[in-house]
């Protein structure tokens, strides 16, 4: 069923959908009055919904039934992404929004090859936002997940470092894999810190490790930029039971 967000809690028995969604209702989907929608408030609730009535720019939803949304993880994921060669951030943004990131932080690591100046950087963070609408729509999220402005890599781990487990998601770390840390308590947040295709940069590893992230291996076999993400979330999502 077709499903749609809100940004906040309905008042009443009904719901006005406005804009680029009702659009999307009346000429893209073609619905009629009377089918069904969900549409969620972002805030945890499904309302399953009858449309009631249709213009162009508006369409009226009238609230047959609300529930718990199911498609949001119990754990706060955000996966900080080092800014990827070409579209591999549009595929990275999609499965991210897939396998239950609440939050996508791009940001320019040493090797980032791909450095756009800041109105493609604005063109681009408007298509990955797109891109996470598009996918929380498609896998049933109860949110759309954030794609946040691009940071530095030093205001990444800034931020990364706050989380329960700041993981540093580091192709040459030999001592440390990823299950023996996230098996030893229980996952409420995680932060994932993926470096660009060039890998990461000696200071860059040293800025996160004296900011207490942690170094973690996700195997011996070097993963692609646009696999390790992808690995590492549902990694976190199966530790803590959300796969
Ligand atoms: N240039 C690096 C090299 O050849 O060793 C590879 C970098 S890899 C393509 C891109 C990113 O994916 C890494 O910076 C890391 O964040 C992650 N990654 C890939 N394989 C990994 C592994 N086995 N363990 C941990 N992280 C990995």
């Amino acid at each position: 069923m077709p499903r749609f967000f809100i940004d906040e809690k309905p008042k009443g028995e009904e719901i006005i959908i406005t804009g680029e969604d009702a659009h999307h209702i009346t000429k893209v989907l073609r619905m009629k009055i009377g089918e069904e929608l969900v549409i969620c408030d972002c805030q945890g609730n499904d309302y399953n919904c009858e449309i009631e009535s249709l213009q162009k720019d508006a369409v009226c939803c009238k609230i047959i039934e609300i529930t718990e949304s199911v498609g949001e993880a119990k754990a706060d994921v955000t996966l900080f992404m080092a800014l990827p060669k070409g579209d591999k951030m549009d595929f990275i943004v999609q499965k991210a929004v897939e396998l239950g990131a609440k939050k996508i932080v791009p940001y320019i690591a040493k090797r980032s090859v791909s450095r756009p100046d800041e109105k493609s950087m604005r063109k681009k963070c408007d298509r990955w936002r797109k891109i996470a609408k598009e996918a929380a729509m498609q896998s049933g999220r109860g949110i759309i997940p954030e794609v946040c402005n691009v940071l530095t890599h030093k205001d990444a781990v800034k931020q990364a470092s706050e989380y329960q487990f700041a993981l540093f998601l580091y192709e040459n770390e030999q001592e440390t894999g990823i299950k023996s840390v996230l098996s030893q308590k229980e996952i409420s947040s995680a932060a994932l810190m993926i470096g660009p295709e060039g890998g990461f940069d000696d200071s860059e590893v040293k800025l996160a490790i004296d900011a207490n992230m942690q170094s973690v291996s996700l195997g011996k076999r070097i993963l692609r930029c646009e696999t390790a993400p992808l690995v590492a979330l549902s990694i976190v999502m199966y530790e803590s039971g959300n796969i």
